[in-house]
């Protein structure tokens, strides 16, 4: 009765969905999930201004708690599909590994938990509250008609989610290496000083706003944002580019613009490092421009029951200690984290978005396990609290 991880990966990467396409990737998942005994809704959502995504909710059961696996089918391009070795969208498998578009990120995830419902459902029957999957079309692209938007929807209808678990690929190396448990946040600041142009040889008579500037970059640049958290390194500020596009050797400049990005953690809101930002140009004196542009908020998820079973289950199929992590970009869980506890345990990310991406084939059937002791630890879990 459990699907094949490994057959519907491959099933899976034969679809061409490079984002906003679906090429038949989200029927397949519903097909198999409807065979399983889960009730699908598809959600398409189009913006305007946008291209329409579809979208997938599906639930097993209607009673809580509720455990839901966050995933998406669509992929980047293939890029130059002549430096592959194989058909990017073949699904072929050589020397025990499964190439193509999307193996890693994250169609071999998506099948690797659809495969363990069935396993755990073989094992042990219907679970004792629901499972879900939210599957999004719109991961890789400008995600607007995605995840934020399907989870609306469940808002809307009363639709609650107890745990989430994101199968987006956090290993570096080998399977086990790492459960992401937040994400830094990332803000990026355009900085102008502003003064009066003159002639080099009378420079009482001109402002020249570069001291200033080069000052004020050196106190925001040379000052730690902070040590860091148990959970977070230090957050950290680049500067990324000094700009002032003055040709001329005898001439002060009206004006010269810096920016710089910062990466950081739960200590900081975008609000709180403005002011930092604003306190330190105060400081410094004289007339400014700053505009910022946030990109995502730093969020952690605390160690505690979801990580641990995750990471024991983890442990009890490869023999490693994964690092509970938050390093890394951006996922969907930035949205998810508002509704429930989130982690994020999913295959080697080595070959994400490279040509000939590939996982391992014994990869995809350790982490089908992986993920269905998740689900036994869980429910078992749940039922021991009530
Ligand atoms: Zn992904």
């Amino acid at each position: 009765m459990a699907p094949d991880p490994i057959a519907l990966a491959r099933d899976l990467i034969r679809c061409p969905s490079v984002t906003p396409a679906d090429a038949g990737a989200l029927d397949l998942v519903q097909s198999v999930l409807e065979g399983l005994g889960f009730t699908c809704h598809r959600l398409p959502f189009q913006e305007p201004g946008t291209e329409r995504v579809d979208n997938l909710y599906a639930r097993l059961g209607d009673q809580g708690p509720n455990f839901c696996f966050a995933g998406h089918t669509d992929v980047v391009p293939a890029g130059d599909a002549a430096a592959w070795t194989v058909d990017p969208f073949g699904g072929e498998i050589i020397d025990g590994q499964l190439y193509g578009r999307g193996a890693a990120d994250m169609k071999g995830g998506v099948a690797a938990f659809i495969a363990a419902v069935g396993s755990f459902l073989d094992r042990n029957g219907p679970p004792p509250g629901s499972i879900s999957l939210l599957i999004t079309g719109d991961e890789e692209g400008p995600a607007v008609n995605g995840t934020r938007k399907v989870l609306d929807w469940m808002a809307a209808r009363g639709e609650r989610i107890d745990a989430c678990l994101v199968g987006e690929p956090t290993n570096p190396r080998a399977l086990g290496d790492m459960i992401k448990v937040g994400r830094r946040g990332s803000l990026t600041a355009t900085l102008t000083a502003l003064g009066a142009q003159g002639h080099t040889a009378y420079p009482h008579l001109a402002d020249n706003p570069l001291p200033r500037l080069a000052e004020a970059l050196h106190l925001l640049a040379s000052s730690p944002l902070d040590m860091g958290t148990p959970h977070f390194q230090p957050s950290t500020l680049a500067l990324t580019s000094i700009d002032v596009g003055n040709p001329a050797s005898n001439v002060i400049p009206a004006r010269g613009t810096a920016r710089f990005n910062i990466r950081f953690n739960d200590l900081h809101t975008p609000e709180s490092l403005e002011a930092h930002i604003r306190d330190v140009l105060e400081e410094v004196g004289g007339a400014w421009d700053l505009t910022v542009q946030t990109s995502g908020v730093a969020f952690l998820t605390p160690p505690g029951a979801l990580s641990d079973i995750v990471a024991a289950a983890v442990e009890a199929h490869t023999g490693r200690t994964p690092e509970l992590s938050t390093s890394g970009g951006t996922s969907d869980a930035r949205f998810i984290k508002d509704h429930c506890p989130v982690v994020e345990f999913g295959l080697v990310g080595a070959s994400m978005h490279k040509v000939d991406e590939r996982v391992a084939v014994a990869d995809l059937l350790d982490l089908t396990a992986i993920y269905r002791t998740v689900l036994e630890r869980w429910f078992a879990g749940t039922e021991r609290r009530a």
